[in-house]
Order: C-alpha cells, then sequence, then structure tokens
C-alpha cells in the first residue's frame, strides 16, 4: 500500500515547508526545494531531518 494522495498533500518539507514528491520508485519523499529525500520505511514516511538524504 503506497502513501496516500492525501497524506502526501499534507506533508511538506520540515525543514523549508516546501512541497514534497513521491521518488518514482517509492522509496522515499523528495523536497522540491531543498532536495532532501525522507525516506518511507512500512509507509510511513520518516520526516526527519537527520533521516533525510540530499540528493540531486
Ligand atoms: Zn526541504
Amino acid at each position: 500500500m503506497a502513501i496516500s494522495k492525501d497524506l502526501l498533500d499534507i506533508l511538506v518539507c520540515p525543514l523549508c515547508k516546501a512541497e514534497l514528491e513521491m521518488k518514482p520508485d517509492q522509496s522515499g519523499l523528495k523536497c522540491v526545494q531543498c532536495k532532501r529525500v525522507y525516506p518511507i520505511r512500512e509507509d510511513i514516511p520518516v520526516m526527519l531531518i537527520d533521516e533525510a538524504k540530499v540528493e540531486e
């Protein structure tokens, strides 16, 4: 079960409050502004700055 669209709509980057977009392989949520990717574990997005990795 993937993250629902409704949930995705309310989630923002905890750092810069920008929108997030699902990675194509659904392994994480990527901030459109700072490019941090927040991992998704067992269908739960981990919205912790310490857990996020910057991806270009
Ligand atoms: Zn961000």
